[in-house]
């Protein structure tokens, strides 16, 4: 393995734009040698002697062989995003011009980035905090508006800075305590208890409001998990159809056919809901078919909505109430849909009526919109603005209540009369998982997890 010095000390490259044909690609270099490698298989101005920010016309050569002509955008170090040497190279967007670039990029000692590598280095050369950089990815995966703006909250600092002065405050404390401890036997206290407990019931009242804006964080960058569930034919692959507006899944009339799990998106109100389509809930002799029920339960435990879907063509009101109790027995939400509305008889949906059913058809597309609002009504999250502070990560989020828990063990153990000993260990707990959030305390192994979820050339 390299060591993390020489591996930093590299300047590497990757393909900043989407892979495919397009009209412009974008190559990028970070690293100290960036600007004179990229001298070396360019024809046009003397790029080091050019100043930062300048873009520069020229063709990108492999010895004679022009491969294309680019433009050359320069970023010296440190006002760069990496803080280092950086170039953007465009090119016309063939992937036959990219490889060749790359490949003549690489020869002339340049590496392949790994995935997220330059953001990692952009945090790793204190251009901004952990947080901040999973913000990044974030903002590039946000598939609503209010995940976009979500995310550039995050970006611009967040909850960042108010951890940090959280923080800040209680390694004061901290280090009063151990102060004491220094003085073993003697009876002192430099650390006022009741400051310290002020403090941490300020600092907790802080850390639960952001551990309750993941309930709307988490929905708002992963969107809700949907079941669409159900007897097999009750009419589960036509309402995703009709719901999706598009053919993804198989309707068919043999019970049984949709033996997998198709998973699509819907925005409605700029919530991403995630609909899983499902193989209904039958009893099965079918082996194959079995799996797919089996996963179907998987599934509906995995949910944050079912939509159950009752075919009122057949079933009688005591079926009905019947499949209910289990749909109950699961504890999530649901909405109770009476599908084939079309075919039921007026008494039948007037009985029906007086137990809070959604009346539709999912093929004739009856209702749909009365549908959509209940979706939308069981999930409503308000618009995220600007500076709004709101929790989007699970990593942040298991940080923050393991950081609630270990301030409440310090207040337990103040009540308790425990000696300071055990306070400072637990405020030092605290002040961990505190600092993994923003990345003020992190291992290898934390920011490897971290950054190989981010795409090559981020
Ligand atoms: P699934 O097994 O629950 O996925 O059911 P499908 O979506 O495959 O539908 C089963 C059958 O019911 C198909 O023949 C559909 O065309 C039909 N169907 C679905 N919705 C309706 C409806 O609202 N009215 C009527 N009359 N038939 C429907």
């Amino acid at each position: 393995m390299h060591s993390q010095l020489s591996y930093m000390n590299d300047t590497i490259v990757a393909l900043a734009t989407a892979q495919g044909l397009s009209a412009i690609a974008v190559i990028r270099l970070s690293g100290e040698d960036a600007i004179a490698i990229t001298q070396k298989v360019f024809s046009g101005r003397n790029l080091e002697a050019q100043p930062s920010h300048t873009v520069h016309f020229g063709t990108l050569r492999d010895g004679d062989k022009i491969i294309d002509e680019v433009l050359v955008s320069l970023f010296k170090a440190p006002n760069s995003f990496t803080k280092e040497n950086s170039v953007e190279i465009s090119c016309h967007g063939s992937p036959v011009i990219v490889k060749e670039i790359i490949k003549v990029l690489l020869k002339h000692g340049a590496r392949l980035a790994e995935a997220g590598e330059f953001t990692k280095r952009a945090f790793l050369h204190g251009r901004f905090d952990l947080a901040q950089a999973e913000a990044v990815a974030d903002l590039i995966n946000a598939e609503t508006d209010n995940a976009r703006q979500a995310a550039l909250n995050q970006m611009r600092g967040g909850f960042s800075r108010e951890i940090n002065t959280l923080r800040e405050e209680l390694i004061h404390f901290a280090s009063l305590i151990e102060l004491e401890l220094d003085f073993g036997e003697e009876d002192v206290e430099f650390a006022k208890r009741d400051d310290l407990r002020e403090l941490i019931k300020r600092i907790q009242k802080y850390l639960r409001a952001l551990i309750e804006s993941f309930d709307q964080g988490n929905v708002i960058k992963n969107g809700v998990p949907t079941v669409i569930a159900g007897k097999p034919n009750a009419g589960k692959s036509t309402l995703l159809n009709t719901l999706l507006n598009e053919d993804k899944a198989i309707v068919s009339d043999i019970p049984g056919t949709t033996r997998d799990v198709i998973e699509d998106e819907m925005i409605l109100g700029g919530i991403n809901f995630r609909f899983i389509d499902t193989a209904g809930l039958r009893e099965t002799q079918d082996v194959i078919e079995a799996i797919g029920v089996e996963r179907t339960r998987e599934r509906m435990k995995k949910a944050s909505l079912i939509i159950y879907l009752f075919d009122l063509s057949l079933a009688t009101i005591e079926e009905i109430l019947h499949e209910e109790q289990g749909l109950q027995q699961l504890g999530i939400p649901y909405i109770k849909v009476g599908n084939k509305v079309d075919r039921a008889t007026p008494a039948f949906v007037e009985e029906l009526q007086k137990h809070n059913f959604t009346f539709i058809s999912a093929s004739n597309k009856t209702n749909i919109t009365e549908l959509k609002d209940k979706i939308l009504a069981s999930f409503q999250v308000k618009t995220v603005k600007a500076g709004d502070v709101l929790v989007t990560n699970l990593r942040h989020y298991q940080n923050l209540l393991q950081t609630n828990e270990a301030l409440q063990r310090v207040l337990d153990s103040m009540d308790n009369g425990v000696t300071g000993d055990f306070l400072a260990m637990d405020i030092r707990q605290a002040l961990h998982y505190l600092g993994e959030i923003t990345g003020t305390i992190t291992t290898d192994d934390l920011l490897d997890n971290i950054f190989s979820k981010f795409c090559i050339g981020k």
